[in-house]
């Protein structure tokens, strides 16, 4: 599923080709997927129809101003201030396809876009979702977008600040991964980078999140910073479908340090990286540098003290060695650190 640095880089990769672009024409091939967002007087959403209004809802006739994300989503806005926020689903992809290429016959193209740049010329934009978990949404302009369905999202993972994360954070006792994943709370998430995050600050995924110390706290705040960045950078993860606005696929999967690899020796410490369940989700973390709060906590813990290794011509961050240096000082005997103040 896409998460924040895939629609991001996504954004990024469309900017040159959308941005000033003309919106001759749109086309919606499958009604269901296109939502005008505003809500009717009985606060849900309007059935949607194939009316000319629908494909003015998508810009027909404007011209395309800029590109916005917010979490997983992306909002293209017209000059007329006219909204079409899209979200990618499990296997939407958002592309680009200059004027003189040739589209693939496809049965999971929804929406379509004819453009033309000031230069004349011309390119389509498709929108496809295989899995139909996405979806099209119209909006009169980016404060009704504001009000509907982007009041459903916390603040932006990517800009998130300290004291946004401790009072996301700071009112509720679910573990931090379930805490992280949830999209009203903190938006851009999902499985891959709040494994990341966690295993980065040396968290247990099965902290409650109003455990967590003002340190643990800010050094969350900077690994979902680091690894957010560094992952829209490559180009986001490869996940079956996702592509970039121009087709070609991610590249951050050789640098998960956890996600997916389960079993496999910790790239820090070298101790088995082990999987749980936590909010109904896989969760991957390494049982040495990310021990459990305190005992009995936490549930399981599957790790059962594995050795830790020192190695000095090991890459190691600070971070490790906090949490390694805390496992030791608990199995020397001393009291666990502990995680509320
Ligand atoms: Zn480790």
């Amino acid at each position: 599923m896409p998460e924040l640095p895939e629609v991001e880089h996504l954004r990024r990769s469309l900017e040159p080709a959308l941005l000033g672009a003309k919106i001759l024409r749109a086309a919606v091939l499958r009604d269901d997927m296109v939502h005008p967002g505003e809500p009717n007087s009985r606060g849900a959403e309007e059935r949607p129809s194939r009316s000319p209004s629908m494909t003015a809802g998508l810009l027909r006739g404007d011209s395309i101003d800029r590109l916005e994300r917010r979490g997983k989503q992306l909002a293209i806005i017209g000059r007329s201030g006219r909204v079409v926020c899209i979200h990618l689903g499990m296997s939407g992809q958002l592309r680009h396809v200059d004027g003189g290429r040739r589209i693939e016959p496809n049965s999971h193209i929804h929406v379509r876009w004819w453009l033309e740049r000031s230069a004349g010329e011309k390119g389509r934009l498709i929108f496809r979702d295989p899995r139909r978990f996405g979806g099209v949404w119209t909006y009169p302009d980016r404060s009704a977008l504001e009000a509907h369905r982007w009041s459903r999202l916390g603040p932006d993972a990517l800009s998130v600040s300290r004291g946004e994360l401790v009072s996301a954070l700071g009112g509720t006792s679910r573990p931090v991964k379930a805490a992280l994943l949830d999209q009203a709370l903190i938006a851009g998430l999902g499985n891959i980078y709040v494994d990341e995050a966690l295993f980065r600050s040396g968290v247990h995924p099965a902290t409650p999140a109003d455990a967590l110390d003002p340190r643990q706290v800010a050094e969350l705040q900077r690994s979902i910073r680091v690894i957010l960045r560094r992952a829209i950078k490559a180009g986001g993860t490869t996940l079956r479908d996702y592509t970039d606005g121009s087709g070609r696929a991610g590249r951050f999967a050789v640098d998960h340090a956890v996600y997916g690899r389960a079993g496999r020796p910790c790239l820090q410490c070298g101790s088995v990286l082990i999987r749980s369940l936590i909010g109904q989700r896989t969760t991957v973390n390494c049982p040495s540098c990310q021990p459990p709060a305190l005992a009995g906590t936490t549930g399981q813990n599957h790790g059962a003290n594995p050795p830790v290794t020192h190695d000095p011509d090991e890459q190691s961050t600070n971070h490790v060695r906090r949490s390694a240096g805390r496992r030791v000082g608990r199995s020397s005997g001393s009291l666990p650190t502990p995680y509320r103040k």
